[in-house]
This record gives structure tokens, sequence and C-alpha cells, in this order.
């Protein structure tokens, strides 16, 4: 789960990271006070106003401004506040802003990266630092992967003191600001570890002319798969950012990704899924979505993914594949007809039921007087959704 910038930095100052004030708003007016709040409690004159949404890459796409003046927060959190933002990260189509944060603007020195993931090939988290910090830290790593410090933690013993003074003597930071960075890298770390994060992100930090290290940008991703420990982070998930379809479909605890082709699939195990995928791929087709309805597969959940897999407009073909392991496929394929009755599917469907009673399934798909194609081999499969393909295609 994504969370916002200012979420990440109210997260990060809990645990000592040095952030720059700021508050969140969502209109105009609150804005307002927010930039009235910061020149009270901090003396405050030059403020930022910065688009709150998922993606990143927002000051390219002008969802970052400095403003003199609370006059001009106003005028720039007018223009940032419902505008649909265009970055490197969103895609074509943009994501309307909802919310900014104000804050107290940082005099910059120097700006540098620091991030947190999980090293899988390791199975250690990895620190990674770099002087090259604001620019997008891929194209770094891709042309001069050297400028990237990287320090790894070892899970049974945590994050050595001496690790940390590594990389920010590796940064080429000194004196004071070398003491504020360690302390810094420390804080981030627990942060880190304490909210079950799957990445930690901090692009730019920020050397001050004043001489601080701080935060400037902060992004946190957490681990979904630990958030019932964190029932108050679980608070902070914001569904506008995600896809409505994604959004639907947790709600049946369906395991649903959606993708860009046009071979929607309903398949049962994550396993037979990314397999069916490649097939779909092999007869011609795109996958549409990943979707893994789990080892139940029940009519109710075969409609669900149904109705889900229909909204998408780019889908021109449905395959189902399921394997009766737990579930018997003439459960499956009752389900499938009854969920074919209600729900219109208005584009060619192909069913491979295989297992426990396949027979029978295929017996009541063809006796079900719906226009449901069956298969049994994944050759046969993969032959028959290209020649939906190209039947779809040529009409
Ligand atoms: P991103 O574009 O979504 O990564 O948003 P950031 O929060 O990283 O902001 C983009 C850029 O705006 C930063 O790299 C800085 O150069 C600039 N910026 C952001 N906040 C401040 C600030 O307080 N003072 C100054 N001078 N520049 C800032
Ligand atoms: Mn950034």
């Amino acid at each position: 789960m994504k969370l916002h910038e200012y979420q990440a930095k109210d997260i990060l100052q809990r645990y000592g990271v040095a952030t720059q004030p700021g508050y969140v708003a969502r209109t105009v007016e609150e804005a307002v006070e927010a930039a009235r709040r910061l020149q009270q409690e901090h003396g405050y004159e030059l403020f930022v106003v910065k688009a709150q949404i998922h993606a990143g890459g927002r000051g390219k796409g002008g969802g970052v401004k400095l403003a003199k003046g609370i006059e001009e927060v106003r005028e720039k959190a007018g223009a940032i506040l419902g505008m649909n933002l265009v970055t490197p990260q969103t895609g074509p189509e943009g994501q309307k802003v909802r919310a900014v944060l104000v804050a107290g603007a940082v005099d910059i020195a120097k700006e540098y990266y620091l991030g947190i993931t999980l090293d899988r090939q390791r199975s250690q988290n990895v620190i990674m630092a770099s002087t090259e910090g604001g620019v997008e830290i891929e194209e770094v790593a891709a042309r001069s992967p050297e400028k990237i410090l990287k320090v790894w933690v070892d899970p049974t013993i945590g994050l050595r003191p001496f690790q940390a003074r590594q990389l920010a003597f590796g940064l080429g930071f000194e004196g004071n600001a070398f003491k504020q960075a360690v302390q810094f890298i420390q804080a981030l770390y627990r942060a880190y570890e304490e909210t079950d994060s799957s990445l930690a992100e901090i692009n730019p930090l920020v050397l001050t002319k004043q001489g601080d290290v701080v935060a400037v940008d902060a992004k946190i991703n957490l681990d979904d798969n630990a958030l019932f420990r964190h029932p108050d982070l679980a608070e902070l998930r914001d569904i506008h950012e995600e896809d409505p379809l994604e959004v639907e479909a947790s709600k049946y605890r369906l395991n649903y990704v959606r993708l860009t082709g046009n071979v929607g699939c309903m398949v049962n195990g994550a396993g037979l899924a990314m397999a069916t995928m490649d097939l779909i791929k092999l007869a011609g087709g795109e996958p549409a979505n990943f979707l893994d309805v789990g080892g139940g597969a029940s009519p109710e959940t075969v409609e669900a993914g149904f109705r889900i897999i229909l909204k998408d407009p780019n889908v021109k073909v449905i395959l189902v594949n399921i394997f009766g392991g737990i579930v018997r496929c003439d459960r499956v394929a009752r389900g499938i007809v009854e969920a074919a009755r209600k729900v219109q599917i208005n584009v060619p469907l192909i069913v491979r039921l295989q297992g426990t009673n396949a027979e029978e399934a295929r017996a009541i798909l063809e006796q079900s007087g719906l226009e449901i194609e069956t298969a049994t081999l994944f050759k046969e499969v993969a032959d028959k959704v290209n020649q939906a393909l190209q039947r779809v295609a040529a009409a």
C-alpha cells in the first residue's frame, strides 16, 4: 500500500527523521491557514505547495511550486488543487489532485538520494544512498551504478552504527551535518522496519544552506501482508489513487491486477494464472489482467470475477482456466453457467476445466445453451483464444 508524502512525513517525524514542517490542505482556505500557522510557529516567509498524489515526478509535471508569502500560497494552491497532474509516473491520463502539502521551504545547498528496500536476492534489507539526488535514481543506476552506495543489513543483527557512518561518510557529509546524517539514516531504518514497509525513499535528502540534513520528499510503501499489525496505518489508504477495478476486486478478496491487454482471464491459483498469461501471449493476445480467484472458486467469486473483467473496455475475449483440485469442476461449471446468465457476457468465452469431474463439467457447459467454448489441452486453449481474437478483429 502506498502512502502520500504528507502521511509518510508524519510517520517519519514520529521516528525522529528530520523533515520540514508542513500541513495538508484540501481547499485553498486550508492551504492559506496552513501557511499562516507555519509563519506563526516557525517564522516561514517562503513556502512550498506540493500536490499529494501517489505517483512521483510531481515537480516535472508542475505539481510542486515555491510560494513567496501567503498570497502566493493562495494562488499556487488554487492552481494545483483539482488539477489533473500528469507526471512520468502517472501515465498520459494523469491523476486528479485532491490535496496539497503546504510546507516551509528549505534553502537547498545539495540534494542526495536515500532509499531502503528489500533485496530479495540477498534476503536482506538494502540501504542505498547517492550524491545524485533529486533526479531519477533509476537513471543513475543504469548510467553510473558506481554512484550508488549500498549497505546490506543482517536481519539477525539490525543496522549497525558503523554502517550508517559508512553511508554518511560516503555521501561526503562532514562535521555536524555528518552527525545529523548518521542519526537520519538510523531513524529512517527504524521507521522502515517498525512499520513493515517494503520501501522508504527520500529523494531528495537535502543539506540545507544552514548546514542541516532534512527530508524534502518522502515515499513509503507498506507491506499489505503486514497491514493487519498496523490498523492505524491501514486507515491511511486512499482508494482514489487506486485502480477502481482493483478496489472492487479487493472487496471480494480476489487477487486481481489490472493490465493493459485484450484477453481477460480468470484462473485459480497464482501459478496457473501466471502460466495462463504466458499462454495468452503464445496465442497472440495480451493479458488484460491477472486474476486468481483462489482455491475455492465459488459461484459468487466467479460472478464477481466476470463482472470485474467485463468492466475493462479493452477485454475482447475471456479465458477461464480452472483446475479442480480442492473444488470440483462440475461445481465451478454450474457457477460459470449461473454467472454467465446473470452477467451479460458479450465477448467470446473460452473455458478450460481440468481435474475432478472435468467430464461432467464439460457436459454442463455444452448443454447450457450458452455460447461457451470448451478446451482441455493448453494447445487447444491457445488455438481457440487465437481464433476468437481473429474473429473479433474481423468483425
Ligand atoms: P517529486 O517531483 O514528486 O519527486 O517531488 P519532490 O518533493 O522531490 O520535489 C521536486 C523538487 O522540487 C525537489 O527535487 C526540489 O528541487 C524542489 N523542492 C521541493 N521542495 C523544496 C523546498 O522546500 N525548497 C526548494 N528550494 N526546492 C524544493
Ligand atoms: Mn522526489
